[in-house]
Parts: structure tokens; C-alpha cells; sequence
């Protein structure tokens, strides 16, 4: 296909691909889904190899939030049953750290719900940094705590945060439909602090939100323009208990086009697959692997991910490898040759991370269903006599509540 030939091309020579032909991503057939996911796997490889970040998410504080952002678990008035809690201490969240870290991950992300933090939580949150950081030599750690005022992104980074996350979520034209308590500028803006304090910036979107296809491509657009050196890419786990709980949109298919469109238009940077990864791509996310080169070990921030050892397995049966801590994970020119932690030629410092930031990603989670296991409308026969569901259908039997980890008495999955 004409397209996907030109679209390699451009990625390999990191050239922006024009609006029209990230959308025809987008409006390409399943038939030709293999292609598109070969195509885009190119470019994945020729970037990042066979590699796969692994990224560990710790809440430090649940939930009690006054945003009103829809898609959240964690919003004001949200009536999902999440876990609620104020600020981890130091200790506390260090030991949760070090179960990611123990199951392979690299990167630790810390993550607050709130509208932003105050000079005390950057005070809370800096102690933090360090504990993990002396308990764990060379573990790069991202801070996500909604929207920054000004110095506390250095502050952060001269605390030792490697990394900022701040979701752009979706485009500019239809932000103000997902949350009414901040603005697109808002979040636009804290990914620039965070740049210009010598911050990786991380900033990602979250897909199935209504959103139309011009939607996505505006988002990733704005995304290849603000530059960051990791893109999350959330599936909305839509949950009972939030004005999205109806949002079924998503199909695995759907998920690989998506994918596939980040990485044409933003070919050297980290792309994670975050929240709903087990949700929407289902059976389908060994695939995914060709096009991003991270995900996230474990649970989310507010729902229950596969057990770790289950990503492991499926990274090794696909045939890619988990990133070491002594591989870059980002190309050369994005460090200067000193991998993340470095702040190389760019002159806004590079690593990356995310899944929270405010705090769209794999903070999404739902509740536990009522009608867990039932099929829906249009599921046919099986071989046993069970049904099968079709790819489109709800899949609330997959959402289920975090219930260990950060703020539990439990062990952490990972
Ligand atoms: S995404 Fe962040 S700011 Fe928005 S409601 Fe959730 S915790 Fe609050």
C-alpha cells in the first residue's frame, strides 16, 4: 500500500506524516490491519529495537479530587469504589517502588490526584524522590501531580525527578466536554514548565472518549509539537461511577490503528501503551508490541492490571525483551548519548514516562460488574455451548477495582 510505504519512510526519517495520511491510518480496513501494524512496527524497530520499557505506577494519594475531569475514577462526585487515601509516606511508597522494580521495571511513576500540587506536597513528594532513589541506584522516577505552578518543576528536578507527566487527554476543540475545572492551556502549559525546568515530559492522550478520528489526530499532532520524549496512550476504562460508564467504543482493532497513527507521527519517542491495555486490546496485545515500546508492569493507579508475570510471558513469546536498567531507552539524538537522565542536545532535558498524569492513564478503572460474565446482545454460540462475545461489546467483566498495592495492607502486583 502507497500509504504505509510512505508513512515508513517518513518514520524512519522522523518527517511529520500530513493530517490526511494519519487519519487514513485510522480509516484502514481490518484486512489490511496486519499490514498497517507490520508497517508501523518498522519504524517501532528501527528506533527501539526489540525492546519494551517496563514502568511501575505508585498512587501516592487516592482519590478525594476536585476536578471534575469525566473519564476519572478519582474526579469530584465520582461514586466508583476506589481506593481513597492521603499521601504515602517516603517509606511507604519506597517499598511499594521496589516491587516494580523487583519485577523488572525501570522507571517508577509517582503519581498524586489533584488538581496540582502545593510547595508542601513538592516538599512531601521530593523526600519521597530521594528515598527511592538511594534504595535504588539508577531507577529513573516520573512525578505526576496535575498542574505546576511556577519553580516547582525544579524543584522536582533538583530533588532528582528524572521525568513530568501531564496528559494533553484529547484535543483542544473538545477538552472542554471532558473536564470544565481546568483548560487544555492548563495542561499545555505544565508540559512546557516541565520542559524548561530540564524535565523529560511525558504527555499522552486517552482514546474512546467519544472522540472522532480528527479528535485523535489533532491530539497526537499537538502531541509531535510540544515534543515530549513519551507518549501514554490510555484506553478509557469506562466505569460505573463516572459520567463515561456508557463509553463502550473500543475495539483490539480499533486500539492497533490508534497505536499505529502515534507512532507514524511521533516515531522516535517512548510510546506506552497505559490504561485499558488488557481491557480493550484483550487476546490482541502481544500485537501492540510492534508499535510501542513501553507499557506498564502490573495494576494502575486505581484498577487491577494482569499479574505481572503474565506480561513478562507475553513480552518473551512475542519475541521482545525487557529494557535493562543499563539500556537507553530513547534514541541518541533525543539524549546526546547520555540516555534518560541526561539533558542532551534538545535543551529541555529528555526521559519520559507517564500513565498518570493527570491522571487519564491506567487511573481509569471501574468497578466490578454486575453482569460479569454475561454476554451481550449478538454473542453467538461457542464450540462448548458458552457464548462468545463479539470484539465491540462491553467488557465490563475485565474492569475490577485495585485492591492491593499503594495504600493497602497487601503485596503489590508486579
Ligand atoms: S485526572 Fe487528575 S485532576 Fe482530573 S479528576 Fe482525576 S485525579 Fe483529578
Amino acid at each position: 500500500m502507497d500509504l504505509l510505504n510512505t508513512l515508513v519512510d517518513k518514520g524512519l526519517r522522523r518527517e511529520t506524516p500530513t493530517r490526511g495520511e494519519a487519519l487514513a491510518v485510522l480509516a484502514t480496513s481490518d484486512d489490511d490491519l496486519l499490514d498497517v501494524v507490520a508497517a508501523a512496527g518498522k519504524v517501532r524497530r528501527h528506533w527501539f529495537g526489540r525492546r519494551v520499557k517496563l514502568n511501575y505506577l505508585v498512587n501516592l494519594k487516592s482519590g478525594l479530587c476536585p476536578e471534575d475531569c469525566s473519564y476519572c475514577s478519582q474526579r469530584l462526585g465520582s461514586k466508583a469504589g476506589i481506593l481513597k487515601y492521603t499521601w504515602l509516606k517516603p517509606d511507604e511508597a519506597s517499598k511499594a517502588a521496589a516491587a516494580g522494580l523487583a519485577g523488572g521495571a525501570k522507571r517508577v511513576c509517582l503519581v498524586a490526584s489533584g488538581r496540582g500540587p502545593t510547595d508542601r506536597d513538592v516538599d512531601r513528594v521530593s523526600d519521597t524522590i530521594k528515598a527511592i532513589k538511594e534504595q535504588n541506584e539508577g531507577v529513573e522516577v516520573c512525578a505526576c501531580l496535575g498542574l505546576l505552578s511556577d519553580g516547582q518543576a525544579e524543584r522536582l528536578r533538583e530533588a532528582g525527578a528524572d521525568a513530568y507527566n501531564h496528559n494533553l487527554n484529547t484535543s483542544e476543540s473538545t477538552y472542554g466536554d471532558i473536564t470544565t475545572t481546568h483548560t487544555y492551556a492548563d495542561r499545555v502549559d505544565t508540559v512546557q514548565k516541565a520542559h524548561a525546568a530540564g524535565l523529560s515530559a511525558c504527555s499522552g492522550l486517552i482514546a474512546g472518549m467519544g472522540e472522532s478520528d480528527e479528535d485523535l489526530v489533532d491530539v497526537v499532532f499537538s502531541l509531535r509539537e510540544l515534543d515530549p520524549d513519551s507518549v501514554p496512550v490510555n484506553f478509557l476504562i469506562p466505569f460505573e461511577g463516572t459520567p463515561l460508564a456508557k463509553e463502550w467504543n473500543l475495539t483490539p482493532q480499533r486500539c492497533l490503528r490508534i497505536l499505529a497513527m502515534v507512532r507514524f507521527v511521533c516515531p522516535d519517542v517512548e510510546v506506552r501503551i497505559a490504561g485499558g491495555r488488557e481491557v480493550h486490546l484483550r487476546t490482541m496485545q502481544p500485537l501492540a508490541l510492534h508499535l510501542a515500546n513501553s507499557i506498564f508492569l502490573g495494576d494502575y493507579l486505581t484498577s487491577e492490571g494482569q499479574a505481572g508475570r503474565a506480561d513478562l510471558e507475553m513480552i518473551a513469546d512475542a519475541g521482545f525483551e525487557v529494557e535493562g536498567a543499563d539500556q537507553v531507552t530513547l534514541p541518541e539524538h533525543r539524549t546526546g548519548g547520555g540516555g534518560c537522565g541526561s539533558h542532551g542536545d534538545r535543551g529541555c532535558g529528555s526521559h519520559g514516562d507517564g500513565g498518570c498524569g493527570s491522571h487519564g492513564d491506567g487511573g481509569v478503572c471501574g468497578t466490578a460488574p454486575a453482569d460479569a460474565g454475561r454476554a451481550g446482545a449478538g454473542s453467538r454460540g461457542g464450540a462448548d455451548g458458552e457464548t462468545v462475545r463479539r470484539a465491540d461489546e462491553p467488557r465490563t467483566d475485565l474492569v475490577a477495582v485495585r485492591r492491593r498495592g499503594a495504600g493497602t495492607d497487601l503485596a503489590p502486583n508486579a
